[in-house]
């Protein structure tokens, strides 16, 4: 609904009802609560058509607000500062390769937020499923951040944060239905099944890093033996990339990856019917690097539907968890938990 009245000043209610097909009861009450969180105003529209007529219609309010979008990993910290179109005024990578030096990292943003008290609307807050304690710790952030702020903070995972981005992104010929790879120091997503027109997107997170491929393999941040990301991961792949120095080594190491991650993705695919991929949450040049071919093995799977997938590369880059963060927070959508 806030998105309708960003792209078109002066809708009036019924305009809006009809646009998102529901009641006008249905507009009205959330109309009133985008007034009360003073993200929208109603009254007088000089309208550029009729010259010397106005109208009463719908606008948004949007300077100089801003979301902010924090993503934690395992190994570092992503931070952006987005306004309501979605476009990013601020970005930064922060190293944080000890959980101890993270709770420092955030807090340090909490102070830096809290002198810009009153400019922000909301922070979202993505944290990935493993390792397990991570999610009591966020919840703390969380909690520190909301009274800090006075603002809605908004925690998720970071796959479901990313494929936020993605969809909030796509304007043209969005597909109804794809599958978010996300890449992060292991390989997390989400499925993304857009709703009838003026509704948010339902998006569910799959853990496709943790899809077993091996009895005998290692032991994952899971607990389990032989996910996908224990092979494939970006972090296992950086690692090992690096304590490699020639050009077919390091060929066979990625030609391995792909092939497990291939094999996984398969199952996924098959499990949840998808029949479009994207891959993301790493920039151009490492996703060239360690997934450069998996467009062309996923085309090469033998299952109709594996062979009917189109791959296609995010545009985004490696902030779109922290983006998608910031874009839950406009209003807890898609969000698991507001704090
Ligand atoms: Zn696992």
């Amino acid at each position: 609904m806030f998105r309708l009245i960003c792209q078109r000043p002066g809708i009036s209610r019924v305009e809006l009802a009809d646009a998102a097909e529901l009641s006008t009861g249905t507009v009205t009450q959330i109309v009133k609560r985008l007034r009360h969180r003073g993200l929208a105003d109603e009254g007088a529209v000089s309208e550029a058509r009729a010259v010397g007529r106005s109208r009463v219609g719908l606008s948004a309010c949007l300077e100089p607000d801003r979301l902010i979008g924090i993503s934690v990993r395992p190994d570092l910290i992503r931070y952006v500062v987005v306004d309501w179109s979605g476009a990013v005024r601020e970005e930064r990578t922060i190293v944080a390769r000890h959980p101890a030096e993270q709770g420092p990292v955030i807090d340090r943003i909490g102070l830096v937020l809290a002198d810009q008290r009153g400019t922000i609307r909301g922070v979202g807050l993505g944290i990935p499923e493993f390792p397990a304690g991570i999610r009591d710790q966020a919840l703390g952030w969380a909690g520190n951040f909301r009274r800090a702020l006075e603002v809605p903070v908004t925690l998720l995972n970071n796959g479901v944060a990313a494929a936020m981005a993605e969809e909030w992104r796509w304007v043209d010929d969005p597909p109804e239905r794809f599958l978010l790879v996300y890449f992060g120091s292991g390989i997390g997503g989400a499925l993304v099944h857009r709703r009838r027109f003026g509704r948010p997107p339902s998006v569910h997170p799959v853990e496709i890093g943790h899809v077993g491929i091996s009895p005998q393999g290692v032991r994952c941040v899971c607990g389990n033996v032989g996910c996908v990301e224990t092979v494939a991961g970006p972090a296992v792949l950086a690692r090992q990339w690096e304590g490699l120095s020639s050009v077919p080594a390091r060929a066979a190491l990625v030609e391995t990856a792909e092939e497990a991650l291939t094999y996984a993705l398969s199952s996924v695919i098959n499990v949840l019917q998808v029949d479009q991929i994207v891959l993301g949450g790493l920039n151009a040049r490492l996703l060239e690097r360690y997934y450069g071919t998996l467009a062309a093995h996923l085309e090469r799977l033998s299952t109709p539907r594996g062979a009917r997938v189109k791959p296609l590369l995010s545009q985004i880059g490696d902030h779109s968890a922290a983006i998608g963060a910031a874009l839950a927070a406009i209003d807890g959508a898609g969000d698991d938990e507001a704090v």
